[in-house]
């Protein structure tokens, strides 16, 4: 059993080590929902080059126009996120979902947690991790955002199995934590920095600020 104060040590030691990550790195929430769902399945530069190139276009804080741009011409311009013709469609769905809100985000995030997150799950190309980052970092929830990182940190450390899954590994961090936005964010942020910096497929465990980590040498 994981003891309730794990989480915070890792969070403490990870934001002496790195610092607050200020994510998510976008300006406005339509930048922050948009470059959610171009980061699926790609690194970040990709993804913030296709959202620059949308805002070039005119299409970042634009619902309406970006509905009214065709397949060809959005492909085109989110080519660097890679899988392009997915994620336009992914994009024209989350379009179309913003459009029964009346392109308003207030409107959106006026739903209750639960029921905010089972609305972005319906979305064509929604996943959990993408949910939960628009959920945390543009609707301000206290939730917990878990990728293929955490899981492979926590395994490391022997908190979970290598196989645990998202739901198992959400519980094991949120309820050991303050259920507070920032904190929970930032706790995501500062997972994605170790596992690049250390924490990598072939961990780089020399120098690495996690002391208490079993597999340290
Ligand atoms: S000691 Fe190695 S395996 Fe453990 S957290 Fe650090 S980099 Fe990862």
């Amino acid at each position: 059993m994981l003891p309730i104060e794990a989480p915070r040590r890792l969070f403490d030691t990870l934001l002496a080590a790195y610092g607050p990550r200020h994510w998510w790195p976008a300006r406005t929430v339509p930048e922050m929902m948009i470059g959610a769902l171009l980061v699926q399945n790609t690194a970040w530069t990709g993804a913030e080059r296709a959202v620059r190139r949308l805002e070039e276009a005119g299409l970042l804080n634009a619902w309406a126009r970006l509905r009214a741009t065709p397949d060809e011409t959005l492909g085109e311009l989110i080519r660097p996120a890679g899988f392009f013709r997915v994620k336009t469609g992914r994009l024209r769905a989350f379009a179309d979902f913003m459009a029964t809100f009346g392109d308003d985000h207030a409107r959106l995030f006026g739903l209750p947690t639960g029921a905010l997150r089972l609305s972005l799950l319906a979305v064509h190309g929604v996943g959990k991790e993408t949910a939960d980052a628009i959920l945390c970092y543009a609707a301000q929830r206290p939730v917990f955002v878990v990728d293929a990182y955490t899981r492979r940190i926590c395994h490391r450390l022997g908190w979970c199995a290598e196989k645990a899954g998202y739901d198992e590994l959400q519980t094991l961090i949120a309820s050991r934590l303050p259920a507070e936005a920032a904190l929970l964010g930032e706790m995501h942020a500062l997972l994605v920095e170790h596992a690049k910096r250390h924490c990598r497929a072939r961990p780089v465990c020399a120098g690495c600020p996690v002391g208490f980590c079993p597999l340290r040498h």
